[in-house]
């Protein structure tokens, strides 16, 4: 699944393809995602150009002229691509967007988790997708003061508040295992245990991890690629993500898996406490 630095890296792959483009037609061939695709108010985005393209937590927002605003999630799958119009369609190519330069951006998704929503300025915040998010990890309101008042009265394992997206919108299973294997935190302990110290040190590795992350267009497991078909490599730099029985960076002892929930978490055994 995307998380903040793949959905980054997309958008800004996405910008020297999009931004002062009009869009010429949009065409809905499944209209089955998360929320069925609104053809009608899609319609209303023909003849609209690209002003800009934000990433709101983990979603893209393309500002349109005339105050229009389309936002997509990636969820499980999906892709944003830019390409030639003759280029073969994909089976999964559910939305076709057509350009101005003739060139085509394609919303693809095999396993459909994905959202395609339109908005008008102002209605985006209000949005109960947007609505309900909490702070994104670079916008400066991440301190410790802020995520101490959640840890200190959570029964929950700190692994499990990282992933929380109405705390911190964005992080996902992959950055919030490598957050604590920075911090020498085992993703099992409950958060009310941590002390404050420990958890200034959290606040401060999100958005230097994160950076670094985007810096290396982000990881490439599942089926993440950029506006360009490409993937990121920051896989090779992680420190515990699916990494289990190979040999911490730091100590060489063997990295471990554990159930917490549904997702695994993967720890350093010698480095984590
Ligand atoms: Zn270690």
């Amino acid at each position: 699944m995307p998380e903040l630095p793949e959905v980054e890296t997309v958008c800004r792959s996405l910008r020297p393809h999009l931004i002062g483009r009009t869009i010429e037609g949009i065409e809905v061939r499944e209209p089955r995602l998360r929320i069925p695709v609104d053809a009608t108010s899609l319609a209303r985005l023909e003849g609209r150009r690209v002003a800009a393209i934000d990433r709101v937590a983990k979603y893209i927002v393309f500002n349109l002229t005339g105050d229009w605003r389309w936002i997509f999630h990636l969820g499980m799958s999906g892709k944003l691509i830019c390409v030639a119009p003759d280029v073969a369609r994909q089976k999964h190519d559910h939305i076709i967007i057509r350009l101005d330069d003739q060139n085509e951006l394609r919303y693809h998704d095999p396993r459909r988790f994905g959202l395609s929503l339109v908005a008008r300025r102002g209605e985006l915040e209000h949005l109960p997708q947007i609505k309900s998010l909490g702070i994104d990890p670079f916008d400066g309101r991440l301190t410790a003061d802020y995520l101490f008042q959640f840890t200190r009265r959570s029964e929950r394992r700190i692994r499990d508040l990282l992933l929380d997206q109405q705390i911190i919108a964005g992080l996902g299973n992959i950055y919030a295992n490598e957050i604590l294997a920075i911090t020498g935190i085992k993703p099992t302990r409950r958060a009310r245990r941590l002390t404050r110290r420990e958890v200034e040190s959290i606040a401060m590795t999100i958005p230097k991890l994160l950076a670094d992350a985007i810096r290396w267009c982000g990881t490439s497991f599942s089926d993440y690629r950029d506006a360009d078909d490409k993937s990121g490599e920051f896989q090779r730099h992680l420190r515990v993500y699916d990494r289990t029985g190979e040999k911490c960076r730091r100590c060489s002892a063997k990295i471990k898996r554990i159930a917490i929930g549904n997702r695994s978490g993967f720890y350093c055994p010698a480095c984590q406490k």
